[in-house]
C-alpha cells in the first residue's frame, strides 16, 4: 500500500491531500524572502488528536517520508518548506482549548489552536496570555511554541520559552512525551521540553502546551517620543522602566529614515502623531497607565526637562493609540520599495547603537547605491535592518546577508532574535554559533531523530565538505 492510501485509511479521505510546493495551503504571509510554488508533490495529513499524530509518524518513518509540522504558516525563514516530497502535517484539526485554570493561572490548549482564539479566550476570564506577535492572527501555538516567537511584550514577560510550563510531544519514531505539568518550580532533571521549544519541528511535534497567565491590567498609556541620539534614546528606556515600576510592556525604536518613509508617505492610511526628521522615535506602552494619565505625563515632562525627549505625543483616544502604533505594524510603504532584504537580529541593549552604526558602514562601503532602514523591539535588544537595494543585481543579497550577519556576529549577538533559523537562515549560523555549538545540535539532532525525518535540512547545518 501506498503512503496516500495508508493516511487517507488511517485519517479518512478527506483530511489528506497533495500539496504542491506549499501552494495549495492557502496563501503565506508575506515574509522576509518569498519563495515560489514550485516543487515536489507533497502530502498534507491533517490528524485529530496525539493518537493520529503518533500513527502519521509511523507511517512516515515506514516509507521513509520527511514529516514538515505546518502551523499557521506565518514563519518567515522558510520552515515549512519541503524541498523534498514530504508529509506535511497541519494540527488545525486540534484546536481545542482544553482548560483555563484561573486559579493556578495556566491555559493548556492543543497545537493547532489559533494565538489570537487562545488570547481572546484568556482574556474573557479577566486574565492575559503574555505571548503576543504581529502575527496573532494566523500563527497556532504550536508554531508560537516551536519557533520560541519573542514578540511585543517580551520586555515585560519574555519571550514564549519563559511562559511554557508544560508540552506534551511526540517524537520522530511515534513515542508521546507527557511533560504537561503546571509546575513553576521542577528541577527534577533534564527541563526538556526546552529542547522542543524553538526546535522549529526538527527534534519532535508539539502536540499540546500549557501557557502561565497574568492578571489583566487598565489599558495601557501610549505614546510616541522622539529623541535627538541614540545614547538619549537608551538612557530614555532605563530611566522609562525605572520610573513606571517595571510596568514598560513596549519601547519598539525607529530610525529616522523608517519614520519619515513611513509615516509621511502619501498612501500610508493613518495620520502621522510626530513631525518628520527627528534621529530617534520611540514607541512606549505603559501598562495600565491609561487610568493614570496624569502621572505619565508628569514622567515624560520630566524626561523632557531632563532632555531625553525632544518632541513627543501621549494618546488621548483610540484612534490616537492606533495611529501610534501604525507606525510599527503598517510599514506598506516599505514593501513598495521594490525587492528588499529583512533582517532580524539581536545584541545586547547597550551595543545596539553601535551594531546599527556598524551596519550602516558596511551598506554604504560594499551597497553604496542601497537604502538602510532600522528599526526594532529595542526593549529587547532586537533590531531589524531592511535593506533596498535600489537595483537588482545579482549577488546583492549574499552581500547584504554578510554585511548584517559578520558585524552582529562580531558583537557576539544573534543572527536570528525572533524567526528562527529555518531553511533561509542556515548558512548564517555559523556567524552566531561556535563549531562545538553546531556539533552538540548534530548529536542533539542524531540522537532524537536518527532517520533525520523531522524537517529536515531545517535549523541545523550539515558536516562541511
Ligand atoms: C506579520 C508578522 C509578524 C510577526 N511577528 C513576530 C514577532 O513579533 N515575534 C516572533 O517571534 N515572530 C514573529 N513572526 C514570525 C512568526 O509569526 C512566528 O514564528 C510564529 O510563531 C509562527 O507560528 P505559525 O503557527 O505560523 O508556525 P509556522 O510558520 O507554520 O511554522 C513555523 C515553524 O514551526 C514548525 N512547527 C509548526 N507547528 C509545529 C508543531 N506543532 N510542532 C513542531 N513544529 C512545528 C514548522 O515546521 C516551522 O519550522 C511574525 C510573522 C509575521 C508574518
Amino acid at each position: 500500500m501506498k503512503i496516500r492510501e495508508a493516511l487517507s485509511e488511517l485519517l479518512g479521505e478527506r483530511y489528506v491531500a497533495e500539496a504542491s510546493g506549499g501552494v495549495d495551503l492557502g496563501p503565506v504571509v508575506h515574509g522576509e524572502r518569498l519563495h515560489g510554488g514550485s516543487g515536489p508533490v507533497s502530502l498534507l495529513a491533517k490528524p485529530a488528536n496525539t493518537a493520529e499524530v503518533v500513527e502519521v509518524l509511523k507511517l512516515a518513518a515506514r516509507f521513509r517520508w520527511p514529516v514538515v509540522p505546518v502551523g499557521g504558516r506565518t514563519g518567515t525563514v522558510g520552515g515549512t518548506e519541503t524541498p523534498t516530497p514530504s508529509v506535511l502535517l497541519s494540527l488545525e484539526r486540534m484546536n481545542r482549548i482544553e482548560e483555563i485554570d484561573c486559579a493556578a493561572m495556566t491555559v493548556t490548549a492543543e497545537a493547532g489552536v489559533g494565538l489570537q482564539t487562545l488570547q481572546e479566550a484568556v482574556e474573557s476570564q479577566g486574565l492575559v496570555l503574555p505571548v503576543d506577535i504581529g502575527a496573532r492572527g494566523s500563527a497556532t501555538v504550536g508554531g508560537v511554541v516551536s519557533t520560541n516567537a519573542g514578540g511585543l511584550r517580551a520586555i515585560r514577560w519574555g519571550v514564549t520559552r519563559d511562559n511554557v510550563l508544560g508540552i506534551e510531544a511526540v517524537l520522530a519514531d511515534g513515542t508521546v512525551i507527557d511533560g504537561l505539568r503546571k509546575l513553576l518550580k521542577d528541577n527534577a532533571g533534564y527541563d526538556w521540553k526546552h529542547l522542543m521549544i524553538g526546535s522549529e519541528g526538527t527534534l519532535g511535534i508539539v502536540t499540546r502546551a500549557i501557557f502561565k497567565l497574568q492578571q489583566r491590567s487598565a489599558p495601557p498609556a501610549t505614546a510616541l517620543l522622539a529623541c535627538s541620539d541614540f545614547t538619549s534614546a537608551l538612557a530614555l528606556l532605563r530611566r522609562l522602566s525605572a520610573e513606571t515600576g517595571g510596568r514598560l510592556t513596549s519601547f519598539e525604536l525607529s530610525w529616522r529614515e523608517v519614520y519619515d518613509l513611513v509615516a509621511h508617505s502619501p498612501d500610508w492610511n493613518h495620520r502621522a502623531p510626530l513631525a518628520a526628521g527627528y534621529p530617534f522615535y520611540a514607541l512606549v506602552e505603559i501598562d495600565g497607565g491609561d487610568a493614570m494619565l496624569g502621572e505619565v505625563e508628569t514622567i515624560l515632562e520630566r524626561l523632557m526637562a531632563d532632555g531625553l525627549v525632544v518632541d513627543g505625543v501621549l494618546a488621548r483616544s483610540s484612534r490616537d493609540c492606533d495611529d501610534i502604533w501604525a507606525t510599527r505594524d503598517d510599514m506598506s510603504p516599505l514593501g513598495r520599495l521594490g525587492p528588499i532584504f529583512a533582517y532580524d537580529v539581536s545584541v545586547p541593549i547597550d551595543l545596539m547603537g553601535e551594531l546599527a552604526e556598524r551596519v550602516a558602514r558596511g551598506v554604504a562601503e560594499e551597497l553604496p547605491r542601497a537604502r538602510l532602514f532600522t528599526f526594532g523591539h529595542a526593549g529587547d535588544g532586537n533590531l531589524h535592518f531592511v535593506i533596498a537595494p535600489g537595483h537588482g543585481r545579482a549577488g546583492d543579497a549574499s552581500v547584504a546577508d554578510h554585511v548584517v550577519f559578520r558585524e552582529t556576529g562580531a558583537l557576539r549577538g544573534s543572527i536570528s532574535a525572533e524567526h528562527g533559523v529555518g531553511l533561509h537562515r542556515l548558512a548564517a549560523l555559523p556567524y552566531t554559533r561556535t563549531p562545538e555549538e553546531l556539533a552538540l545540535m548534530r548529536t542533539l539532532k542524531s540522537a532524537l531523530d536518527p532517520e533525520g525525518l523531522l524537517n529536515p535540512g531545517k535549523v541545523v547545518p550539515p558536516v562541511a565538505s
